[in-house]
């Protein structure tokens, strides 16, 4: 059968198949220490199963509408002005079945044929994909180690054209684990104010931050920009709710009128009782958040100095989210049999072959030099992974 061009296109997302890859050597008995997640490995908070369960048993099994009930619209602004301090009302959220779905969404709406977006590299797997599904040109640019991998307001500059429509910013990152301070950020408002420009500011990790650091919003530094951002959020990662299915958009009315109409077209509504159990996650007692992000802020420092006693290997410590980004371009030229190691898929591949570690490449997020390994695991797993990693790189030869 003929596929649509637009299909004929289209990657699969590459961290999903890792992973799939990890649970099939796993299910023939074979011990495979896993760093690919993308998710993390806590349970959902009691009190948002709870509602979800009491909702369903309640009788909320039916269509909603498309984009959310007026119930988690109003947790979402609450959340919003909370976590933000910034008020926005119901005509301007609008709820998906995922932040992924929301960021489709935003773009199908945004982007005509020829249309560019702006995306900083190392990046998330789906901005690139997703921009060209709505006929738009992803503009990758790449950041350096150096910057902390933050986009550079110069090179934003260099890369705008009259067809650019939208700059993506995504902070704490996946998968560098980075965060955009706010003088990065004003320096990028700087360059945006006064152009024709939609910030999508990708905030799914605003939670998750490390040390003496703080989440800063381009809103925060910016408030002049607020009818030409959109934000996007969702439960998944601050309140391990992946598979719920439930991200949110906050922006002008216009938008997020043009989104649910898509929506309505599309899926309808997120899940009914998915949405309860939101609701309950979104304003319900925050302790839980506090407690993940704990853990994984002891995981971080752990795996952080972990790879950077692998000789060969310099690990970056990120300040958010739940990935590392080491750096193995100092591994590079060794060999293993008769293979050779001159790329993070070749890493990857030696990884899981031989320490049966899972690692996602960094070609699949725009990098040649590194690799992305998530902490969302047990310490013990992290330590029994980095030293299967560090001792497996002890075997190869120079
Ligand atoms: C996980 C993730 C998302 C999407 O999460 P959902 O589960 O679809 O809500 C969006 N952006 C980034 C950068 C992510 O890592």
């Amino acid at each position: 059968m003929r596929l649509s061009s637009r299909a004929r296109m289209l990657k699969p997302s590459p961290t999903l198949a890792i992973t799939a890859k990890a649970k099939q050597l796993r299910a023939q008995g074979i011990d495979v220490i896993g760093f690919g997640a993308g998710e993390p490995d806590f349970d959902t908070p009691a009190h948002a199963v709870r509602a979800a369960v009491e909702a369903l048993e309640a009788g909320e099994t039916r269509y909603t509408p498309a984009g959310g009930t007026a119930e988690l619209k109003q947790a979402v602004c609450r959340r919003i002005a909370g976590d933000y301090g910034m008020e926005y009302g119901p005509t301007e959220v609008t709820v998906s079945c995922g932040a992924k779905h929301t960021l489709y969404n935003l773009f199908q709406v945004l982007l005509d044929p020829g249309d560019e977006v702006i995306v900083p590299a190392p990046y998330w797997v789906s901005y690139p994909e997703q921009v060209r599904l709505a006929g738009g040109s992803p503009v990758v640019i790449p950041t350096r180690e150096a910057d902390g991998f933050r986009m550079q307001p110069e090179a934003l500059e260099a890369a705008l054209t009259p067809r650019t429509r939208a700059v993506v910013i995504n902070s704490p990152s996946n998968p560098t684990g980075a965060l955009y301070r706010a003088e990065h950020l004003e320096a990028l408002a700087d360059v945006i104010r006064g152009r024709d420009l939609v910030v999508v500011s990708d905030d799914i990790y605003h939670r998750l931050v490390y040390g003496d650091e703080r989440f800063v919003s381009i809103l925060e530094v910016a408030p002049d920009l607020r009818d030409r951002t959109v934000i996007v959020n969702g439960v998944s990662k601050t309140y391990a709710m992946t598979g719920w299915r439930i991200g949110y958009a906050a922006g002008p009315a216009e938008v997020i009128r043009a989104m649910e109409a898509l929506q309505s077209q599309s899926t309808s509504n997120p899940t009914s009782f998915a949405q309860k159990g939101a609701v309950a996650a979104l304003i319900g007692d925050q302790a839980c958040v506090e407690e993940m992000r704990r853990a994984f802020a002891r995981r971080r420092d752990l795996i952080v100095e972990a790879l950077n006693r692998i000789p060969g290997v310099t690990c970056r410590r990120p300040e958010g989210a739940f990935y590392v980004f080491p750096n193995v371009s100092g591994l590079f030229g060794r060999r293993w049999g008769d293979r050779g190691i001159g790329a993070p898929a070749d890493l990857a591949a030696f990884l899981l072959d031989e320490a049966r570690v899972a690692v996602v490449p960094g070609e699949a997020f725009g990098s040649s030099e590194h690799l992305r390994m998530s902490y969302a695991t047990s310490e013990d797993a992290i330590r029994e992974g980095v030293g299967r990693f560090a001792e497996a790189v002890g075997r190869l030869s120079t």
